[in-house]
């Protein structure tokens, strides 16, 4: 390793991770990251867009969604640019083609506007659970048949695998499995959050933490709920074809209202009281640390440069760190190297 280094340039900027991790990388044959870091290769994907055809079809797992969000989030894009490129796919005549693509990026702009302005208190439930059930109900412990893919049904082992090994889910598949941890394992959402900044390459506490809440309802009017017809409708039978428990003992084979009574007995609270969030509240309600997210022995993420995590940047549960080989390092999916 040594003498590698005594040969690198001056600027690090073009040497392949697996040069300067030889032995990380000899052991991280698991892991495929599908996203190349640095600006330019950004761009290319930026202008592989195709925000129109998006609008129609970015629900469906094979539907055109960006992957953009670890350049989002890592500041190598701004929203603005993202923005500004989808409009430029508008017909003059029909620029509300392009509307569904450019409200996504707002939703990431609202989550960052809201961590910047409650901190860490973005870790604590923004209201009660409108389950029915007291937060004492979830777990805290993270179950290690989920961790590892191990729960028997097909859908969840692949996701869980998809997420260590790649750092990317699709976000209906973030809704999926999110729902499945919360309401069927009844496991507190920030247990969940922390999984998924420990692999997700573009994990962060805004838009991650914001997705949790709104699945398990601390932030939203009712808990997010899903069932077959549903995976069905959006990934094919891509899984149940080949699942154990799809011919009996599928637990999302059922109608909504079976779901809502089998998980939560029926009695899920009134609709919680709405409103702008107000930190100061949140504030005064005691409140526990959340877990800290992994660390994961193989693989790499290299991000140089300083950031400021909440608006795509540094924070002590930072899924990434600023320093090659830093204490705080968490080592995610490779090929993903971020020039200053
Ligand atoms: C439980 C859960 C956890 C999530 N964790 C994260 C996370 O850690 N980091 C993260 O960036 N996003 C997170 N999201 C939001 C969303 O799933 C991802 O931004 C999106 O899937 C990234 O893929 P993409 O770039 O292909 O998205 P596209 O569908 O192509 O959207 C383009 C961009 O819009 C923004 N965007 C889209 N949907 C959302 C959304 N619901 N909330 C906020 N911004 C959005 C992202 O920056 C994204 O890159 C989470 C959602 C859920 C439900």
């Amino acid at each position: 390793m040594s003498k590698l280094l005594a040969q690198l340039p001056a600027s690090l900027r073009d040497v392949p991770p697996a040069l300067l991790f030889p032995e990380i990388f000899a052991q991280d044959t698991r892991h495929q990251g599908f996203a190349r870091g640095g600006r330019d290769a950004a761009l290319k994907v930026l202008a592989a867009i195709k925000p129109v055809t998006y609008g129609r079809d970015r629900s469906s797992l094979e539907g055109h969604v960006t992957r953009l969000s670890p350049y989002l989030r890592h500041g190598v894009l701004t929203l603005a640019e993202v923005r500004d490129a989808a409009l430029a796919h508008a017909p003059q005549t029909a620029p509300s083609r392009v509307w569904k693509y450019v409200n996504e990026l707002s939703w990431r702009d609202y989550s960052v506007r809201v961590y910047a302005e409650v901190g860490d208190l973005i870790w604590q439930d923004f209201g009660p659970y409108k389950t029915g059930l007291p937060s004492s109900a979830y777990a805290h412990e993270f179950p290690a048949d989920i961790r590892e893919g191990e729960t028997g049904a097909a859908c969840i082992d692949a996701w869980s695998r998809e997420l260590r090994e790649t750092g990317y889910l699709h976000n209906r598949v973030r809704m999926w499995l999110a729902s499945y941890v919360v309401h069927h394992r009844r496991v507190w959402w920030q247990a969940g959050a922390s999984w998924f900044i420990t692999h997700l390459l573009d994990g962060d506490p805004s838009s991650n933490n914001l997705g949790w809440q709104w699945v398990a309802s601390t932030w939203r009017e009712y808990p997010y709920l899903w069932n077959r017809n549903n995976l069905l409708k959006y990934a094919g039978d891509r899984y149940c074809a080949g699942c154990p428990l799809a011919d009996a003992g599928c637990p999302f084979d059922a109608t909504y209202a079976a779901l809502s009574a089998r998980l939560f007995g029926g009695n899920e609270a009134a609709p919680g009281e709405r409103g702008h969030l107000n930190p100061e509240r949140l504030k005064a309600v005691p409140w526990e640390a959340p877990p800290t997210p992994e660390h994961v022995p193989s693989a790499v993420v290299w991000v140089h440069g300083t950031h400021d995590h909440r608006l795509g940047g540094r924070s002590p549960r930072c899924s990434v760190s600023t320093k090659v080989g830093g204490p705080g390092q968490i080592h995610v999916p490779r090929a993903f190297s971020l020039p200053a």
